[in-house]
């Protein structure tokens, strides 16, 4: 294999996924000169617009991933629910960063928290449930618990909450007795983000954490700064270093938390981890000095990474199903900045597009 460490302008990049993170990240590559492939196996992928080269195919189809990579300099993800096998097998041709050790563990909610705690952070207190007997050992009379599927869930797909052992069987038997997780529901007081990049080198560099609100499951405002202390926004940023450099992680890494508490009590627990660009890291495409996908195209090219700043108080609001039909309001309003993802059907819940306010002047009214 040539040495691909560092790719020069003019390199290509593949992105395994066609969706609206797969195209910011080829936006943020042409930005720096690079050419973007993008391999998905839908004819409509949000990314493939904005690519010089694209592969419509399964991610199960070993023959066009191989030909794929034949016509790449290295490759990388736009989200976690990829065959491990398509990783590997492209690994074999060109730098695959970042690698499949990272999906293997974040695809799978109990291995996940069970790596989360060997490093010796705190997740929700939770158990492994295979068959419906497995749900008669929680307390639930100790509260409400979550129960969720433990692959390929994702904006709250194949997760319930319930009350007491019937809703939990039921809930089971609709997920497909699919093996899963019960968990401590957390009566948090809000949610946040941490964001960071990696490069092959080991270096990192962490964006400020984002404070995050989710409405049926899903992502609906993100800000900065968040309304945290010092100390709890210093405590998510070497959390999310510390499973970066464990998972050996090449590009950017999110992981999401629940806060609990206020003043010398505000505590984090991890909930979920994102080894890729995030939806809460989208603030950065207007209110940081680089953005989290120019970021990531530097990480895994191999170029230096730039440390992050943000420039003013910022709030991203994602445009969810027919929210998108008010883009002409949005572009009119003064500090909106307006992404639409080129989505043609506005499906109920389906991310459209987002808008980045920014207060101007650098002062907090644009995280109002
Ligand atoms: P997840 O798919 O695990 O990221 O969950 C999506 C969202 O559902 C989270 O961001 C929370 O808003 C909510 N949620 C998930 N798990 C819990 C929990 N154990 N307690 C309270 N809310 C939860």
């Amino acid at each position: 294999m040539p040495d691909r460490s560092i790719l020069a302008p003019g390199a290509t990049i593949g992105i395994l996924g066609g969706g609206q993170l797969g195209r910011m990240m080829a936006l943020a590559a042409a930005e720096l000169g690079m050419r973007s492939h993008v391999f998905c196996p839908d004819a409509d992928g949000p990314a493939l617009d904005v690519a010089a080269d694209r592969t419509i195919a399964p991610y199960e189809d070993g023959a066009a991933l191989d030909r794929f990579a034949g016509q790449i300099d290295c490759a990388t993800i736009e989200f976690e629910n990829l065959p491990l096998e398509a990783l590997d097998r492209v690994s074999r041709h060109v730098p695959m960063r970042p690698g499949s050790a990272s999906l293997r563990i974040t695809q799978d909610r109990l291995a996940e928290r069970r790596f989360v705690e060997q490093l010796g952070v705190a997740v929700a207190s939770h158990i492994a449930v295979e068959r419906a007997e497995d749900l008669e050992a929680w307390d639930f009379p100790a509260g409400r618990a979550v129960l969720k599927t433990r692959r390929f869930g994702y904006d709250g797909k194949g997760q319930a909450v319930v009350a007491n052992v019937d809703e939990a069987a039921a809930a089971f038997a609709r997920f497909g007795a699919r093996p899963a997780i019960l968990e401590r529901f957390i009566p948090f007081r809000c949610e946040a983000s941490a964001i960071v990049a990696r490069n092959a080198s080991g270096a990192m560099a962490a964006f400020e954490p984002a404070e995050n609100e989710h409405r049926n499951h899903v992502l609906t405002t993100s800000r900065v700064p968040a309304r945290l202390a010092p100390a709890t926004l210093e405590r998510a940023i070497e959390t999310a270093r510390s499973i970066a450099t464990a998972l050996d992680h090449v590009g950017v890494l999110a992981v999401e938390y629940f806060v609990t508490g206020t003043g010398p009590d505000e505590t984090l627990l991890v909930n979920e981890i994102a080894p890729r660009v995030h939806n809460s890291g989208h603030w950065t495409q207007d209110g940081a000095n680089v953005s989290q996908f120019t970021q990531h195209i530097r990480a895994v090219a191999g170029w230096p990474l730039v440390t992050p700043r943000r420039l003013a108080a910022t709030r991203m609001v994602n445009l969810i199903g027919d929210e998108a039909e008010n883009w002409l309001r949005h572009a009119a309003e003064p500090g909106a900045r307006l992404h639409l993802y080129g989505k043609s059907e506005a499906r109920p819940g389906r991310k459209m597009g987002h808008v980045n306010h920014v207060a101007e002047g650098g002062g907090e009214g644009g995280a109002g």
